[in-house]
């Protein structure tokens, strides 16, 4: 599989203007999403995940609008791996309702969310809906359409797919649903498909099958995943790069192996010893455990906290630096950053006011 750079976003700022103030759901996020990998996206609920992922498909809910920054999209990288700069797009420069993006998305980036009947309306076959979505992108008859979508309903693994095509959304199972979702956004061969928590509202016997499927679909297609999650055991079975966010901010970005087993960041650090292990919930003699947890809650969405927005948290918080000094961005080892004083050549003391600012 080739490594071309298929997505980058840099210094993406998605802001909600409200009447209560502010929220900066996602804050200064760079990230690069490669040809036929998978990005794994983690996070606490609220962190920014999924307004980036909409933000990549131009999709956010007003009142929120993307304030700064750029969504670089490599329109042809697949078809031509030697020289993708011709084709870059800026996607945040475009209108979500533009020709150029109704064409990018649903064709060249689709989406999994994670209620499948919210993907699909109750009202319409599961077929005429996929049907729907490749004659809106692709030059082909009704009557090709449909051969297709039968061929996506099997190619997810839905039994006799000629019959399931004409039954209506609720008449299938939560998993059959995703599956039929899932090749909905397949159907027109993506480069990019982002999945936001496809398989939280599953069983973990289906979200196992799911995970197969999409493992299986992104060989065979050589397509991208941006994959969102708060589960970390599901990182560790899809992801090759993975992102952490807190507070619409990445805060470590590396290899899959390395967060797992070289964590840097005091919060990705939390979020790993928060795993439940069965010895940790049980112990030989049957003594009962507590879970780990990360101290205190998220802070409210209108708050702008000074420093490092993890502090109030940090076991590891510096006084006087972390309550007042912004982290940067800092590159541990090649391809790994962290954006935390622990690791910086010199802690930075606070002395001017704009160090105060976020
Ligand atoms: Fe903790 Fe300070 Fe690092 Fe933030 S910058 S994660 S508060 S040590």
């Amino acid at each position: 599989m080739s490594e071309n750079v298929l997505a980058e976003i840099k210094n993406l700022r998605t802001y909600f203007h409200l009447a209560e103030g502010v929220v900066r759901a996602v804050d200064g996020v760079d990230l690069v999403i490669k040809s036929g990998r998978t990005l794994g996206v983690v996070g606490e609920s609220g962190c920014g995940k999924s307004i980036t992922a909409l933000s990549l498909m131009q999709l956010v809910p007003p009142p929120g609008r993307i304030e700064e920054g750029e969504i670089t999209y490599y329109r042809n990288v697949r078809a031509t791996p030697s020289s993708n700069v011709a084709d870059a797009i800026n996607i945040s420069k475009l209108k979500p309702n533009s020709r150029q993006m109704r064409s990018i998305r649903g064709n060249q980036i689709s989406m999994v969310f994670q209620e499948p009947m919210a993907a699909m309306l109750p009202v319409r076959t599961v077929g005429s809906q996929i049907i729907e979505a490749i004659t809106l992108h692709q030059n082909v008859s009704q009557e090709e359409a449909r051969t297709r979508a039968i061929d996506m309903l099997a190619r997810v693994r839905l039994p006799n797919p000629d019959r399931i095509i004409d039954n209506y959304p609720f008449q299938l199972s939560g998993g059959m649903r995703q599956r039929a979702v899932i090749a909905m956004a397949l159907s027109c061969n993506p480069n990019l498909l982002i999945a936001d928590e496809p398989t939280t509202a599953l069983d973990v016997t289906t979200e196992a099958r799911i995970l197969d499927l999409m493992r299986d679909l992104q060989q065979e297609y050589d397509m991208a995943i941006m994959f969102i999650t708060h589960n970390l055991g599901v990182i560790a079975e899809m992801a090759d790069e993975v992102a952490v966010m807190y507070m619409g901010k990445v805060v470590e970005q590396t290899d899959v192996q390395s967060i797992f087993f070289d964590a840097k960041h005091p919060y990705t650090q939390a979020l790993l010893k928060s795993i439940p292990q069965l010895d940790d919930v049980m112990s030989r003699t049957g003594e009962r455990k507590r879970l780990q947890t990360i101290k205190g809650m998220v802070p409210d969405p209108y708050t702008v906290l000074p420093g490092c927005p993890f502090h109030p948290r940090c076991p590891e918080y510096i006084p006087d630096t972390c309550n007042r000094v912004v982290p940067e961005v800092i590159e541990v080892e090649p391809g790994h950053i962290v954006r935390c004083h622990l690791y910086a050549s010199d802690i930075p003391v606070a002395q001017a006011s704009e160090d105060m600012t976020l």
